[in-house]
């Protein structure tokens, strides 16, 4: 079971951040501006574990275009209606198109990507996380000992300490949800669908038809991030559908498991130590002699 993001629907409300905070009581950690967008939340962290990153660009909109009808072939019927709601000016809008020059907002809702191959599960020395009957990584915060070896070990910067109390943290997919038949709780409270919860394989299959759908509608820009199971983790158990490089976003373009080469690794130092003891034992049996 995993996530599978559509962040070419996400309206950066953050309803899956507060309803992540909500559910797993995640104890409040400041709304901190950075100064480069509106995003008032930087980024994943022991205490957010739902994060919507706000990235501004100076790009045409293409088809995305909220400002006029859509077209049909995008579903769009026609002019928008008027519901009656109060308005504003957007920022800009007196100065005449021409002015305000091309702008779009990408929006993504990230999260932990539950690795098939998951690196921060191969070094924690406890047992504190574990694969789940759903093919999800879980910390036991119980059993947790704070040593930290998972926090640099994750190749998406995920797993974070809390300073407080010494302990990692980070989404465990709401696993006490699931256990009780319930989607988590981001994808329940996200009123876009960007969020979606199910069977991987079937989320992958819906996802190739929303690409080709967007390709069709002409934005060629569209591609799934984390979907391939012969990626270097394995394929991940949260992917994305992203509308520009995953650089834009934050996110590694080819992620590797971070503990691909620790087997050599012990090789070598075998060999290393074997080579070792074998010149002192030759040295030792000459000086005898
Ligand atoms: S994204 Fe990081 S924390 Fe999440 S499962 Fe993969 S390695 Fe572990
Ligand atoms: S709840 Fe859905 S639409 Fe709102 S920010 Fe999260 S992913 Fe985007």
């Amino acid at each position: 079971m995993g996530f599978f993001t559509d962040t070419s629907v996400c309206i950066g409300c953050k309803a899956c951040e507060v309803a992540c905070k909500e559910w797993n009581m995640i104890p409040e950690d400041g709304l901190n501006f950075t100064g480069m967008s509106y995003d008032n939340s930087e980024g994943l962290s022991a205490d957010t574990w739902r994060h919507v990153a706000f990235i501004e660009q100076r790009l045409p909109l293409g088809e995305q275009e909220t400002s006029g009808a859509r077209p049909a072939s995008a579903g769009g019927g026609g002019a928008p209606v008027d519901l009656g709601m109060p308005s504003f000016d957007l920022p800009g809008a007196q100065t005449g198109e021409a002015e305000r020059g091309d702008f779009r907002w990408l929006m993504s809702s990230d999260v932990c990507k539950h690795c098939t191959h998951a690196a921060c599960l191969d070094v924690c020395p406890t047992g504190s996380l574990f694969r789940t009957e759903y093919g999800t990584v879980v910390v036991q915060e119980d059993i947790c000992n704070g040593c930290g070896y998972c926090v640099p070990a994750c190749p998406y910067g995920v797993i974070d300490k809390r300073e407080d109390d010494g302990r990692v943290w980070k989404c465990t997919l709401c696993y006490d949800r699931l256990g009780d038949g319930l989607e988590p709780a981001c994808a329940k409270a996200c009123p876009t669908d960007s969020i979606q919860f199910g069977d991987l394989d079937e989320l992958r299959e819906r996802a190739a038809g929303r690409v080709e759908r967007l390709h069709e509608e002409g934005i060629t820009s569209a591609r799934l991030y984390g979907d391939d199971p012969d990626d270097g983790v394995g394929g991940a158990g949260a992917f994305f559908l992203l509308l520009d490089e995953p650089e834009v976003y934050g996110l590694p373009p080819d992620p590797v498991v971070t503990t691909r080469d620790l087997p050599d690794i012990w090789k070598h130092a075998g060999v290393a130590a074997l080579t070792l003891l074998a010149g002192l034992t030759a040295t030792f049996v000459r000086r005898r002699g």
